[in-house]
């Protein structure tokens, strides 16, 4: 066994017993594998031992990646900062955006998206209100969905951008336990709009290397997971 299967399956079972441990049925949490700065030699590797989702943070890697793999079968998770110009590269080519956060960039995605097609999207929330964090403000979620929904920018359905629920990044300090109370706070957020919109909003994404076992406890849907999997990150050149 490579190293990079062995870090793999112990994510999977580490995932595997938070699950136990919350009372969650086996399967209940998808393992996005985040590849950002990684080979794609490393993501064909997975994909041959069964791992179906991953996930890039820079849009331009991402789509060099998808050509670089195409045929796998692989499911692309868009889960950085993206640009409103940049809304070309992603519209209609990932399985699902994290990190929608404005109706300009709503806007913008479905100029860009072929008629008739669904793109799936979550909304990026700021748990943590920081400064320097992309998201949008707790205070401010449910006005921003409220703006989405009647300009028709996304809908529970499709065709268009589907929202199917909520991602956050808790404060870098907050790892482990720390980061539990965000997460529980992003869960009692997605319960209040699924109720005040009567959206299904299903998916959490929420949760990494140092905190996924906090998330699938607090109902976590997907967990995000690049060091535990891939190793420390090379750094760009
Ligand atoms: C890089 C990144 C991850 C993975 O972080 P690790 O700590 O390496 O597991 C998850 N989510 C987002 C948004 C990221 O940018």
């Amino acid at each position: 066994m490579t190293i990079l299967e062995e870090r793999w399956r112990g994510v999977l079972d580490g995932m595997a017993e938070a699950e136990r441990l919350a009372g969650r049925a086996k399967g209940s949490v998808r393992l996005v594998a985040v590849s950002k700065f990684h080979p794609a030699s490393d993501i064909a590797e997975l994909r041959r031992l069964g791992q179906l989702d991953f996930g890039e943070n820079y849009v331009q890697e991402a789509r060099a990646k998808q050509e670089a793999l195409a045929g796998l079968g692989i499911r692309w998770h868009a889960i950085g900062p993206v640009q409103t110009n940049k809304a070309k590269d992603v519209a209609g080519r990932f399985h699902l955006l994290h990190t929608l956060d404005r109706a300009e960039l709503a806007r913008a995605l479905l100029r860009r998206l072929p008629a008739g097609e669904t793109q799936d999207v979550l909304l990026q929330v700021n748990i943590g209100e920081e400064a320097q964090k992309s998201g949008v403000a707790p205070s401010a979620l449910a006005a921003l969905c409220e703006e989405m929904l009647e300009g028709g920018l996304v809908s529970s359905e499709g065709p268009g951008l589907r929202l199917r629920g909520l991602m956050c990044l808790p404060p870098r300090c907050g790892e482990g336990e720390a980061a539990r109370p965000y997460f529980e706070k992003l869960r009692l957020l997605r319960d209040e709009l699924s109720v005040r919109f009567g959206l299904p909003l299903p998916e959490l994404s929420m949760g990494m290397s140092g905190d996924y076992r906090q998330a699938v406890e607090e109902g976590s849907t997907m967990i995000r997971v690049g060091t535990d999997i891939f190793g420390p990150r090379p750094v760009k050149a």
